[in-house]
């Protein structure tokens, strides 16, 4: 689908690395060139034209992140530099503040490292307690794991939607009831998923989420939290400067700006910002069901293909997202990616930064594809042929 829209697919190349970081589209590169050329001034700091069109731009694409994600108000959306940047801000911003000695953290073992360092050191800070859910035998959270790893000192449950590496739907709407039910607050990670599923919040009911625009064919360097107001109004900048103060004096006294902007110290990435509000424009234009159901489409049919090779071992053969992560026997990840390479199919081999994960699955290195809506069936027809081939081991050597 929609393959003319990006300059990269023009190369000689399979791109199957989305779950890394994603192509980006005309759209794209056509909004940061004009607003470079043609209006570079700052956001929120001039009283003329030029400057007041960047800060409409600027808040109109705060409105369609809103929008995007279904957000109750624009106020509830912060611009953070990505996914890690915005659970650190989260984490020491506002959990840092709330918590307190023996209060315990829900995690997974599936969490990506932005998603399990940060609490890392709170805990160690606060001395606090991570508890991890057990996962099933298909590496799911399950409801039932869940509710027996809650204790009356759990505060915080932090997850993500889809994992990196199992690529795993958590069942969300559920966890958060649950969570609710015992104040409970929840933290979702929806990197790898604003992308590929539609995402309301206040259908979920989340507390806090948080995703990278690069994941989903918009700029690095753009991130975004989502946090209820009555929520961001109890954390606190962790980022101090310029545009977020209303007021400072020699004697130390300051009053800070409101949220968002509060959260926003010295200047944002505007060109990455205005190029992410023409690609929410462009992933609206598309639908989230088409990208959704085609994407569905291709990785069952891309299932069905890859069980075909040669001692093949898939990870993760029951879940349903556009990520499949496998080992071929006797071939080391990393050697498999550089294999596929040759010829000019790009995977992501190793850990994927879920370096705990081997504990469960007992594997540390896998490779990894991860589809997107531009991939097609004769891309993957094509990673099959090359992976049986029946060279393959002694073009490895
Ligand atoms: N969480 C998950 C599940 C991820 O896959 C990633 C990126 N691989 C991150 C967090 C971190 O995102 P970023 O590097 O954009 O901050």
């Amino acid at each position: 689908m929609h393959r003319e829209d990006f300059p990269l697919l023009k190369q000689d190349i399979i791109y199957f690395d989305n779950g890394a970081t994603s192509l980006k589209p005309y759209v794209l590169s056509e909004a940061i060139t004009d607003y470079y050329n043609n209006y570079s001034s700052n956001a929120h700091r001039g009283d003329y034209d030029m400057s007041l069109k960047v800060d409409t731009i600027f808040e109109h694409t705060r409105e369609l992140v809103r929008d995007f994600i279904n957000a109750k108000s624009s106020k509830e959306i912060i611009f953070t530099s990505g996914t890690t940047d915005s659970i650190n801000k989260i984490v020491f911003g506002y959990f840092k503040n709330t918590l307190k000695e023996n209060d315990e953290i829900v995690l997974t073992k599936s969490e990506h490292a932005s998603n399990i360092l940060p609490w890392f050191e709170l805990a160690d800070l606060l001395n606090l307690k991570i508890r991890y859910i057990e996962l099933n035998s298909n590496n799911e959270v399950t409801l039932d794991n869940l509710k027996s790893v809650i204790t009356p000192n759990t505060k915080v449950i932090s997850l993500a939607l889809i994992t990196n590496v199992i690529g795993d739907i958590r069942p969300m709407k559920e966890i958060v009831k649950i969570a609710h039910e015992n104040n409970i607050l929840v933290m979702g990670d929806a990197a790898q998923s604003v992308a590929h599923q539609k995402c309301d919040v206040r259908e979920l009911d989340i507390d806090f989420l948080t995703f990278s625009a690069h994941k989903m064919y918009g700029p690095t360097g753009v991130g975004i939290i989502y946090a209820k107001e009555e929520l961001l109004n109890n954390m606190k900048p962790t980022v101090f400067g310029g545009g977020m103060n209303a007021m400072f004096s020699s004697d130390i006294k300051r009053v800070y700006s409101d949220i968002p902007t509060l959260f926003e110290a010295g200047t944002q990435n505007i060109a990455g910002i205005i190029g992410f509000g023409k690609v929410i424009e462009y992933l609206n234009n598309i639908g989230m069901e088409n990208i959704e159901s085609y994407e569905q489409e291709l990785k069952d049919y891309a299932l069905e293909k890859l069980k075909t090779v040669k001692n093949i071992k898939i990870i993760n053969p029951n879940t349903k997202t556009s990520i499949i992560t496998f080992n071929v026997d006797d071939i080391f990840a990393q050697d498999l990616a550089i294999y596929l390479n040759k010829y000019n199919i790009c995977v992501r081999a190793g850990n994927h930064c879920a370096k705990i994960l081997k504990e469960v699955i007992n594997v540390k290195n896998t490779c990894r594809i991860s589809l997107s809506f531009y991939n097609t069936k004769e891309e993957i027809d094509r990673l099959v042929e090359v992976l049986n081939n029946p060279n393959i081991k002694e073009e490895i050597i």
